[in-house]
């Protein structure tokens, strides 16, 4: 895997694909920097190689063209401060406003292009837009995780146009290694976290991690199709009843190939999907009607702990309960618990997928766990199919 340390910038002007997909309030600050300093590594080592820098980013879904709101601008001033240097801006990311104001620009400098999606040609993938953008750089370095899962003229197709010239930054290869650790370097026993809300989402991952985990820990509203499946009554769990026999073959499955699959025996139940409703613990295989499953109960948590605690690599996906209710968050929190502690006993932990990275973002143990992926979407796909347009187009 070529990153950019295998590389000297001097006197290149690098065009980097970064995710700078950032929220911004109605005054067009932002308000969450995470992915801007995500990249910050990436820019600095070319910039003190001696490169020059041009960045190129989408920002929100802009439906019409160029837009005020979506504009690349509102970040400029934000990134300059993190970089400790001024950033120039073209309000265009093709054409002659980028072409001469990359031609301009000298080693030591960076250039953020306005919003790729103003163009439809983006998304599209389209061949002769990602050769105008080519244009505005020497090199191709892409960093944009969060996006590696589409194929776009700017995270893919442009690879093609640098044949030789290109390569990973920081943000790809840390996901990268991450995940290759996760599902092909492992360390045994391998436990992988399943939650969130439905099964349908999560079949394709199932069905890999099956060839790949020696743990399979299931929770959230998916646990209940699983439940069902077996003969379980659920009350108003949620459900997916078109799921029940998908549900079957992955246990029937799992057991021929010798994996673990960790089903919960309790669940904290409320009469109503609301974090005041009357709620009580019991046993999963019997939730009377009117009653629904909001969160694993304690038995289930000591036996996930115990499971986790004896793991060296952990994925985590997906919460245990709506743990964006105070009192269905204590399953979320108790797997939270236990992957830190396992972490602190040398397991690697990937936590990655939209809800857990909340989680654990929630109870701040992100420091403390080994890896948080940035890229929800992109990570899961990988772990699905085994590639990503985005590291395609740079490795092959
Ligand atoms: P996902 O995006 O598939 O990971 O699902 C995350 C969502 O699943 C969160 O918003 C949780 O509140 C929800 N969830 C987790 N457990 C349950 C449950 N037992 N019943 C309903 N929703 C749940």
């Amino acid at each position: 895997m070529k990153t950019v340390n295998d590389f000297n910038f001097s006197g290149q002007k690098a065009l980097i694909r970064v995710d700078f997909n950032v929220p911004l309030d109605d005054k067009f600050n932002v308000t969450d920097d995470t992915r801007i300093r995500a990249a910050l590594p990436t820019i600095n080592k070319i910039l003190k190689d001696g490169g020059a820098v041009v960045l190129m980013s989408h920002l929100g879904r802009p439906k019409e063209g160029p837009t005020d709101k979506y504009s690349l601008k509102h970040v400029v001033n934000h990134l300059s401060k993190l970089l400790n240097k001024p950033v120039k801006f073209a309000s265009d990311c093709i054409g002659d406003v980028a072409a001469n104001a990359s031609k301009e620009l000298m080693a030591g400098e960076v250039l953020l292009l306005e919003n790729l999606r103003f163009y439809k040609e983006e998304e599209k993938g389209d061949e002769a837009f990602a050769d105008k953008l080519a244009k505005n750089g020497t090199f191709y370095v892409n960093d944009a995780f969060g996006t590696a899962h589409r194929a776009h003229a700017s995270t893919a197709v442009i690879a093609k146009f640098f044949p030789q010239n290109k390569c990973f930054g920081f943000v790809m290869s840390g996901e990268l290694e991450s995940v290759d650790k996760v599902l092909n370097k492992s360390e045994k026993p391998f436990t992988a976290i399943m939650g969130g809300a439905k099964v349908s989402d999560k079949i394709l991952i199932l069905e890999q991690l099956i060839n790949k985990a020696d743990n399979i820990i299931i929770g959230g509203g998916m646990a209940f199709t699983f439940v069902k499946a077996q003969g379980g009554q659920i009350g108003k769990s949620l459900v997916e009843e078109d799921k029940l026999q998908t549900a079957l073959n992955i246990l029937e499955d799992a057991k021929k190939k010798g994996i673990n699959i960790y089903i919960p025996v309790d669940a904290v139940v409320a009469d109503n999907f609301a974090n005041d409703a009357n709620k009580q613990t019991m046993d999963i295989k019997s939730i009377p009607n009117g009653w629904m499953g909001l969160d694993i109960g304690p038995k289930t948590e000591k036996m996930y702990a115990d499971v986790i605690a004896n793991s060296k690599t952990i994925l985590w996906n997906g919460p245990m309960g709506v743990f964006e209710m105070s009192s269905f968050e204590h399953g979320t929190k108790s797997v939270a618990d236990a992957i830190v502690v396992a972490t602190k006993n040398g397991a690697f932990s990937l936590i990655g997928g939209g809800d857990s990275v909340a989680a654990i973002n929630k109870y701040e143990l992100g420091e403390e766990v080994s890896y948080v992926s940035t890229g929800g979407g992109a990570l899961l796909e990988y772990i699905e199919s085994g590639s990503l347009p985005g590291v395609d187009a740079i490795v092959k």
